[in-house]
C-alpha cells in the first residue's frame, strides 16, 4: 500500500483525513483509485480534458513527479505520495551580499553604527555570523513588505528589531477587529485606522533608528516596478492569487528575490523565489486555480499563530538575504503542518518553460493579473462587500425579510456557508448545505421551487447560484450582501464575524 497526504483545502472531499492509503503502482493508476474512491475530489484534481490541473503539484517524497517519470512513476510499497496545491498572499538589482558587487560593498562600508546601534543589536554583534559587518549590512538593507496583514505582521516586526534599515510597507486596508486574532502589529486602539498607520507607529516603537516608508495603494501591474525597484528584498504577505502572480513577475523582471509565504487554516508554505538563483512561482504553479475552488482565509478561516510561524520564516529569509548567511530557501519549498506540528522540506526545479523565468519566455512586462486569475485581487468576502456580479440574478434582504415573514411560499433559502458559521448565526429560514456539498445533494432540491441562496456577503452564494442553473435549476437567486447584509439592515442583533 501507499500513502496520500491529502492538504487541508482538500481534507472535505475525502472525509476530513488527512492521509488515506491505496494500492502501489504507478502515479497515474495511484491518482486514478484515489479519484474513484473520492469521486468530488476529482474536479479540484483534474480539468474537463482529465488533465492533472497545473495548479496541484504531485509528490513523491520530496520529488515533484514531473521531475522523475511524470505520471509514470513508479509508487512502490510504503511510499508517500503527497498532493500540494497552490493556496490561497531604481538601483542596480540587489545590493545584496551575496552578489559581491565592490560598489555595493562599497556602499555599506561608509554605514557606521552609533553607541546606542551597538547597545541595541549586542547580540547580534557578538555572532561571527553576523558580527558588525552582518549589521551593518542590514543596517544598509532593504526590504518592502507586500501586505500588512497576517504575514506582514510579524514579518515587519522582526525586520524591525533586527535593524533592517529601511521597511517599506504597501497596504491601504484598514484595522478590522477581526484581524487582531492573528495581525498582531496592530491593536485594539487601531481599529478603524488605516493599517499602514497603526504599522508604522509600532515599527519605529520597536526601532526608531530604522526608516519606515508607506505606500498607501493598491498593488498593481502600473506602480509594482516603481514600489519594488528600490528595495533589495520583497516579501510577500498577500492573500489572492491576481497579486501573488503580480509579486512574483515584477521580482522576475527586476531581478529580486521574493520571500514567498501563504497560509490557510492550519497549514502554511514558504520559499524563496529568486528566478537568478532558481525557480520562480510560475515554475512551481503555472496558472492558479479557478475562481472560488480554492477558498480565502476569510471563508476558510486560519489559526491565528499560524501567520505568526510563517511571516517569521519570511523574516528570517529576508534577513538571512540581507547579511548574505546561511542557506536560503531557495529551490525548496517549505510546508508546515500546525496541528500535526510537523516541517516537509520538498524540492523545486526551475521549470524550462516557464512563462517568465524559462529560456523561450513569453511574458516581457507586467500583465492584467485580475483577467489572468479570473478573480479580483480584492477578497470580496474579506471585505464583507461583495460585489454584484452581471450573472447573478439577485435578492436584497429586505425582500428577502417580506418574503420569509409571507412564509417563503414556492420558494426555499439555502444557507451555503460551513456549519461552524451557522453556529455562530444563521436565519431560521435557511437550511444548511455548504458549497462543497451542494454537488452531492442537489437531489434535496425541487426544479419546480425557487432557490433563494446566502452565505457570508454575497461571494460563495454568487459561485452557488452560477452552478445550480449550470445544473439545471432555472428560478435562483442570490441574497444580495449575505447575512451581514442581513445583520446590517435587517437584524443588528445578529453577530457578524
Ligand atoms: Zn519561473
Amino acid at each position: 500500500m501507499v500513502t496520500i497526504r491529502i492538504p487541508t483545502p482538500l481534507r472535505p472531499y475525502v472525509g476530513g483525513s488527512k492521509e488515506v492509503t491505496a494500492e502501489a503502482g504507478t502515479v497515474d493508476s495511484v491518482l486514478a483509485s484515489l479519484v474513484y474512491r473520492y469521486p468530488d475530489l476529482k474536479r479540484h484534481l483534474f480539468n474537463d480534458a482529465g488533465k492533472l490541473r497545473s495548479f496541484v503539484n504531485v509528490y513523491l517524497g520530496d520529488e515533484d513527479v514531473r521531475h522523475l517519470q511524470g505520471f509514470e512513476t513508479p509508487v512502490p510499497d510504503g511510499a508517500q505520495l503527497s498532493i500540494v496545491p497552490s493556496v490561497a498572499g531604481g538601483r542596480p538589482t540587489i545590493a545584496l551580499a551575496h552578489e559581491h558587487d565592490d560598489e555595493a560593498e562599497g556602499a555599506r562600508e561608509e554605514v557606521r553604527l552609533s553607541n546606542a546601534e551597538i547597545r541595541r543589536y549586542s547580540r547580534h554583534l557578538i555572532m561571527p555570523e553576523v558580527g558588525m559587518q552582518g549589521q551593518k549590512k542590514l543596517k544598509a538593507g532593504s526590504v518592502l513588505l507586500v501586505g500588512a496583514g497576517g504575514l506582514g505582521s510579524p514579518a515587519a516586526m522582526y525586520l524591525a528589531a533586527a535593524g533592517v534599515g529601511r521597511i517599506g510597507i504597501v497596504d491601504f486596508d484598514t484595522v478590522s477587529e477581526s484581524n487582531l486574532q492573528r495581525q498582531i502589529i496592530h491593536g485594539q486602539s487601531a481599529v478603524g485606522k488605516p493599517k499602514l498607520e497603526s504599522a508604522k507607529a509600532r515599527l519605529l516603537d520597536i526601532n526608531p533608528f530604522i526608516r519606515v516608508d508607506g505606500f498607501e495603494e493598491p498593488l498593481t501591474s502600473q506602480n509594482a516596478l516603481r514600489l519594488f525597484a528600490d528595495y533589495d528584498v520583497i516579501v510577500d504577505g498577500t492573500d489572492n492569487f491576481p497579486t501573488r502572480y503580480l509579486v512574483n513577475d515584477a521580482c522576475v523582471l527586476l531581478g529580486k528575490p521574493n520571500v514567498y509565504g501563504s497560509i490557510f487554516r492550519f497549514e502554511g508554505q514558504a520559499s524563496v523565489f529568486w528566478a537568478a538563483r532558481g525557480p520562480c512561482y510560475r515554475c512551481l504553479y503555472p496558472e492558479p486555480p479557478p475562481p472560488g475552488l480554492v477558498p480565502s482565509c476569510a471563508e476558510g478561516g486560519v489559526l491565528g499563530v499560524l501567520p505568526g510561524v510563517i511571516g517569521v520564516i519570511q523574516a528570517t529569509e529576508a534577513i538571512k538575504l540581507i547579511a548574505g548567511i546561511g542557506e536560503p530557501l531557495v529551490g525548496r519549498l517549505m510546508l508546515y503542518d500546525a496541528l500535526d506540528m510537523r516541517f516537509r522540506e520538498l524540492k523545486l526545479r526551475k521549470d524550462p518553460d516557464c512563462p517568465i523565468c524559462g529560456a523561450h519566455r513569453t511574458i516581457h512586462a507586467l500583465i492584467d493579473y485580475e483577467a489572468f486569475c479570473g478573480m479580483p485581487a480584492i477578497d470580496p468576502d474579506s471585505t464583507g462587500q461583495s460585489a454584484s456580479r452581471p450573472d447573478v440574478p439577485e435578492i436584497t434582504v429586505t425582500e428577502l425579510r417580506d418574503r420569509i415573514a409571507a412564509g417563503l411560499p414556492g420558494a426555499i433559502l439555502i444557507d451555503v456557508r460551513e456549519p461552524q458559521e451557522w453556529e455562530i448565526a444563521h436565519l431560521p429560514a435557511a437550511r444548511l448545505i455548504p458549497k462543497g456539498e451542494l454537488p452531492s445533494r442537489l437531489g434535496e432540491l425541487s426544479q419546480t421551487d425557487e432557490i433563494l441562496v446566502h452565505c457570508r456577503s454575497g461571494a460563495r452564494s454568487a459561485d452557488a447560484v452560477l452552478f445550480l442553473r449550470q445544473m439545471g435549476f432555472k428560478k435562483v437567486k442570490n441574497v444580495k450582501g449575505g447575512i451581514l447584509a442581513w445583520a446590517r439592515e435587517v437584524d443588528p442583533s445578529l453577530p457578524v464575524y
